[in-house]
């Protein structure tokens, strides 16, 4: 069985930058990419507060480059999602894919987070079929058309001006009488005529038929309902950490969110490090959580060091 001495799961930002660190410091990384090689910044179009990159970089760009300079350090990045672990001793054991079976002398977990759906029945069918979790990757379907964006927080603002720049008009659905968005976005959004908020509304159901979404029904804090026409429904309540193939072992918050040891990367597990999304309900920010990938790299150094030397 193959005996990896710092494995990495998860390729977004703090992922390939564990990587890059871990090449460098000779710890011959091999990094499993996921389901989403590039994490969700493959799913936004410009980002403009990377440093570095004066007239701003793609997602997917930002994240292609990434992944091409720990490759050429010589970390080992290869296509595969995690799908089992057991991290009850040392070398830990994982699975790949369902089949193939690792050992790890360190881990670092960097699976990122996943976006909220509301749970409603009608969503869940017609997820695909006008839900979308994600403006950037399915806004171009809407050209022209009436979409509606649930969230008040600075991803549902994003996606709105997104959305409003391709469709025709975009509704907020806010189910308070204030945005949580940052005062910039909050700003954007109102200053754009073809945005309209609903505030105090929440989703009641998502109406469709054979063709797919062709409206919402909204309640009212007050209790009215109605409807409104759109062909688009997407959503931007917030995300929920990919921890639970860990959670056995590694504690996590309420939330599910890794807890980290104060300014390290360390879990409660020796040998086992969190970096980016799945440890940080705070800034999720792509430097964050390259920075933190940084920090987890670093520390698994440390420790495969403190191994060797016992
Ligand atoms: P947030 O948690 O900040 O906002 C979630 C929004 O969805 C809130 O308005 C919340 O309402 C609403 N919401 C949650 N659950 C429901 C529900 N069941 N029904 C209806 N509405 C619901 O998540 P974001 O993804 O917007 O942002 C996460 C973090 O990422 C934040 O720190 C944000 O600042 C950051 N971010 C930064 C960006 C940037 O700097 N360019 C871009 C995007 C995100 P309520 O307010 O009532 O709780």
């Amino acid at each position: 069985m193959e005996n990896i001495r710092c494995l990495i799961i998860g390729g977004g930002p703090a992922g390939y930058t564990a990587a890059i660190y871990a090449a460098r410091a000779d710890l011959s990384p091999v990094l499993y990419e996921g389901l989403q090689p590039g994490g969700q910044l493959t799913t936004t179009t410009d980002i403009e507060n990377y440093p570095g990159f004066e007239n701003g970089v793609s997602g997917q760009g930002l994240m292609d480059t990434m992944r091409a300079q720990a490759v050429r350090l010589g970390a080992d990045v290869r296509r595969g999602a995690v799908t089992a672990a057991d991290l009850s001793s040392r070398p830990f054991r994982i699975v790949v894919d369902g089949e193939t079976e690792l050992l790890a002398d360190s881990l670092v977990i960097a699976t990122g987070a996943t976006a909220k759906y509301l749970g409603l029945p009608s969503e869940e069918k017609f997820r695909g079929m006008g839900v979308s979790a994600c403006a950037t990757c399915d806004g171009f379907f809407y050209r022209k058309k009436d979409v509606a964006v649930v969230g008040g927080g600075d991803t549902a603002c994003e996606e709105a001006s997104y959305l409003a720049g391709i469709c025709n008009k975009v509704y907020m659905i806010v189910r308070r009488d204030v945005l949580r968005a940052s005062q910039a976005m909050q700003e954007r959004v109102m200053g754009t005529p073809n945005i309209e908020i609903l505030w105090n509304c929440n989703t009641r159901e998502v109406l469709g038929d054979m063709n797919g979404v062709n409206g919402v029904r909204i309640q009212r804090k007050d209790g009215g309902i109605f409807d409104i026409a759109v062909d688009g429904f997407f959503l931007a309540i917030g995300h929920h950490p990919n921890s639970e193939l860990f959670s056995r072992w590694v504690n996590v918050d309420g939330e599910g969110y890794i807890i980290t040891d104060g300014r390290t990367s360390r879990t409660n597990v020796e040998g086992v490090f969190a970096a980016g999304d799945v440890q940080d309900p705070l800034y999720r920010q792509a430097i964050t959580a390259a920075a933190s990938g940084c920090r987890a790299a670093m520390d698994a150094e440390k420790f495969l060091n403190s191994m060797k030397q016992n």
